[in-house]
């Protein structure tokens, strides 16, 4: 059996979530968890990731967490499943409690999902696929990190993850409108307008801290005509943190929340400010979960808007943004999505350099955040740091080269770079695409 860890557990406080689930566990309920897992839920191409992979090695320095932790094996990305689904399949089922708790914490803050050894990996080993098998397994054994499933369960109990109340959501669209009235008058947030051209939807962060951003969207949108809509009730927060905490079960009703809104809204498409993960769960995992190998209506992520508002003139810039940015490619929009040139186009429309990080596009260096990391919460904070510490040197290789300021177009990357960016002293501001098109695109006159 495999022991704690206890180089990597040092400077971790103890995760409840993690702590009481393990003094749970028996070893008959371990077995019959694993088992029932592997036998109902994996099929031919587990079996085949399992037979294929021969051990070279040729995955790790793929990995941000291996090459930021010295090149330890432990965080490669075979060394991940050497010590979680491997071990579990040999045995049948037979590993302990303390192993359950290694690989939680495995699966749940050492891999971000972000699926970069994949594209290293001679047989497009899907490892990420496999940790979230592993990840599946411990929500079944009821030991997913307290964070991380309080945010599933606020997300099923309330269909928004902050637990924003209906009454709340409704307040802050009408507050973003007023102050946007003030700028432009006769704009509008238009509720459940049924026939529109699209429906927007953002994730539950943007009323509860960051209602500016849904300010600036709907300045964009009044500016380029845009004919839209938001849902006054569930299904306007398109984010699934269940998706990463193996709970597939809430993640479905929260994607058929978001899909059902849009039908009820009779809308064209669904629009999706900038977030990666919420991506991912609506042309990945959510709907092909709830049965659709794509999602049921035409999705778009920010990116992509943008891009269209700008080559079609409907949205045209004063003057671009003067110093000199960087951009961050988020996995789930460009290894998942392929948005990383529409990304570039918009660059170019709005700042007047890009200065690339290298490696870019594809190859980037994931965020450290994402795949439900960051949301495991502070008792990983510090593990977080040190396992990212490549993408701070990719950052610094950027600012050398004159970059200012940073573009990072889905909030989880940019939570984790704002975290990174503090952490190891960087001195890069960091925006999302929306801040800069509003800063500086042209608005009808004010009064
Ligand atoms: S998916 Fe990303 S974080 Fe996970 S092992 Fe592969 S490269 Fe590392
Ligand atoms: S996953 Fe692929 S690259 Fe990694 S050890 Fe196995 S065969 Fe080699
Ligand atoms: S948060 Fe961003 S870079 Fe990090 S895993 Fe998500 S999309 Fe990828």
């Amino acid at each position: 059996m495999a022991e704690t860890n206890k180089d990597t557990a040092k400077g971790e406080e103890l995760d409840e979530g993690i702590e009481v689930g393990v003094h749970r566990l028996t070893p008959e309920r371990i077995q019959t968890v694993i088992n029932s897992v592997l036998g109902a839920e994996t099929g031919a191409r587990f079996k085949a990731y399992i037979q294929t992979c021969i051990h070279c090695g040729l995955c790790s320095d793929a990995c941000h967490f291996y090459l930021s932790n010295d090149k330890d094996p432990r965080f490669s990305p075979v060394g991940k499943v050497k010590q979680t689904i491997w071990p579990m399949i040999e045995s049948k089922g037979r590993v302990d409690a303390d192993f359950i708790r290694r690989a939680a914490q495995i699966a749940h803050t050492e891999c971000n999902l972000c699926k970069r050894c994949v594209q290293y990996c001679p047989f497009g080993i899907d490892i990420a696929y496999m940790m979230s098998m592993v990840r599946r397994i411990i929500h079944k054994l009821g030991v997913t990190p307290l964070y991380l499933q309080d945010t599933a369960h606020s997300h099923a109990a309330t269909m928004n993850q902050m637990w924003v109340k209906g009454d709340e959501w409704i307040d802050t669209l009408q507050w973003q409108e007023d102050e946007a009235r003030e700028e432009i008058p006769g704009l509008r947030i238009p509720l459940e307008k049924e026939g529109a051209d699209i429906m927007y939807s953002v994730i539950a962060p943007e009323p509860k801290f960051q209602a500016q951003l849904i300010y600036q969207a709907a300045v964009i949108m009044h500016t380029a005509g845009v004919n839209w809509t938001m849902p006054a009730g569930m299904g306007w927060d398109n984010s699934d943190m269940a998706m990463f905490s193996g709970d597939n079960e809430i993640m479905g009703r929260v994607k058929r929340a978001h899909f059902d809104a849009a039908e009820r809204l009779k809308v064209k498409k669904i629009v999706m400010g900038e977030c990666g993960h919420a991506f991912r769960s609506v042309y990945d995992m959510g709907n092909r979960w709830l049965g659709w190998a794509m999602p049921p209506i035409p999705i778009v992520h920010a990116i992509e808007f943008y891009h269209d508002l700008l080559k079609t003139g409907r949205i045209r810039i004063a003057r671009k943004y003067d110093k000199p940015v960087t951009l961050h490619d988020p996995c789930n929009v460009v290894r998942g999505g392929g948005l990383h040139e529409m990304a570039r186009y918009v660059v170019s429309q709005i700042c007047e350099e890009l200065v690339e990080m290298h490696p870019n596009r594809e190859h980037n260096y994931c965020c450290a955040a994402g795949g439900g990391v960051i949301n495991c919460g502070p008792p990983y904070k510090n593990k977080r740091m040190a396992g990212n510490r490549v993408k701070a040197e990719q950052l610094f290789d950027a600012k050398s080269r004159g970059a200012q300021t940073l573009i990072a177009p889905c909030h989880n990357c940019h939570s984790g770079l704002h975290d990174i960016i503090h952490h190891y002293e960087i001195g890069l501001d960091i925006k999302f695409f929306g801040d800069i098109i509003y800063e500086c695109m042209e608005k009808p006159e004010s009064p």
